[in-house]
């Protein structure tokens, strides 16, 4: 592939999404504009917000045809009612275009203050399976099952990243958290791909496994002994939020859904309707996806300009962050667009 003329903008969907998501992404789009980022965003919605806008799901068919035209989006959260109502928009969008890695980068930053430093783990979950299949059934009054869905080609493809991933990035291990003790053909399927992978495919990559109950309280306890933790789509639901509490919580926990064809980035972070409208939002942890998304921008299409507008972003932000320069969540007294204001002025010319 050649790289891309000067001038030309790579398209992206920007779904703003629900509660604090129109704020978080209106402020990481006036950053990515005044680093020169060299993409253009089209906006499709989806959750309530699409309802609201007058399309009769919240995941229009406009939406999901948009992405798979351009095939990278940066998405803000949508919410989930419980109970009866509608279902997942994120969990429809994901199987939709078989998003089936979710990556979770969970580092440490030296403008946060957290219990433990130099925290660097990367939670990859696979995104399409398991409990999240979302498949349950009404047996009799007062009895409801919910299947656990595991295919080994599944099991495979998402242990096949993981270990490319590795491969990739220069990390050096891969622990896969399992209840495969109990769950033993769901779990043990996660568990004999990725053996397979790792025995015959990348065996120098170092592999362990690690019942997932006792593996939580060794990563609150020594979160440093860990580097790529895989799991299956619940655990990584519930372990990705843990890690985030131990780099300084969900305002700065990035994250993004990456398909064969497609790639969705998005924080960690759910709509918080508790904070909704308040200007008071971190917008940091969607901004930290969007610079996931400018390097793979770079990677994919080979396009230098995205990792230093990336870069640039990185600086800035660790920066204002030193500097004090935090919304509420992290102790500090900005509001979600004067902490994007903060950034946008330590970016330089
Ligand atoms: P949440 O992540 O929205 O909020 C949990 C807590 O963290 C809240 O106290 C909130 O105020 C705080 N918080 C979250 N993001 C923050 C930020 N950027 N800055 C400062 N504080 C922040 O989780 P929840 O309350 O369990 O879920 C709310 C809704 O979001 C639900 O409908 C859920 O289904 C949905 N959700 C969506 C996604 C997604 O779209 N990817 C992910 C998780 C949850």
């Amino acid at each position: 592939m050649t790289s891309p003329s000067s001038s030309s903008k790579h398209t992206v969907v920007l779904i703003p999404g629900d509660g604090i998501g129109p704020e978080v992404s209106d402020a990481v789009r006036r950053v990515l504009d005044a680093a020169g980022a060299p993409v253009e965003f089209i906006q499709r919605h989806a959750g309530v917000a699409a309802l609201e806008s007058g399309k009769d799901d919240v995941l229009p068919d406009d939406t999901v045809r948009a992405i798979r035209e351009h095939h990278i989006a940066l998405k803000g959260p949508c919410t989930t009612p419980i109970g009866s109502g509608f279902s997942s928009v994120n969990v429809a969008l994901r199987k939709k275009l078989n998003l089936y890695a979710a990556v979770r980068p969970m580092r440490s930053l030296s403008g946060v203050p957290t219990r433990y430093e130099n925290v660097d783990i990367v939670v990859v979950r696979e995104n399409t399976e398991g409990l999240y299949s979302g498949i349950e059934n009404l047996i009799t009054d007062g009895v409801v099952v919910s299947m656990k869905v595991a295919t080994r080609v599944a099991c495979r493809r998402i242990a096949l990243w993981t270990f490319r991933y590795a491969t990739h990035r220069k990390r050096k291990k891969i622990t896969v958290f399992h209840k495969a003790n109990i769950m033993k053909m769901s779990d043990g399927m996660l568990l004999d791909e990725a053996r397979k992978v790792h025995e015959h495919e990348y065996p120098n990559i170092d592999y362990e496994e690690a019942i997932i109950d006792a593996a939580q309280m060794r990563l609150v306890q020594d979160p440093g002994r860990f580097d790529i933790i895989l799991c299956e789509n619940l655990y990584g639901d519930i372990v990705s939020d843990l890690c985030a509490g131990l780099v300084g919580g969900l305002g700065v926990s990035p994250g993004a859904n990456i398909g064969d064809e497609d790639a969705v980035f998005e924080a960690v972070h759910g709509s918080a309707p508790d904070i909704a409208g308040q200007n008071v939002a971190n917008p940091l942890a969607l901004l930290m996806s969007a610079t996931m998304m400018l390097n793979h921008l770079s990677e994919a299409r080979h396009d230098p300009r995205a990792r230093t507008a990336a870069d640039r972003i990185k600086t800035a932000y660790n920066g204002a962050l030193q500097a004090g320069q935090k919304t509420r969540d992290l102790g500090g007294a900005l509001g979600t667009r004067e902490f994007a204001q903060a950034v946008i002025d330590r970016l330089g010319g």
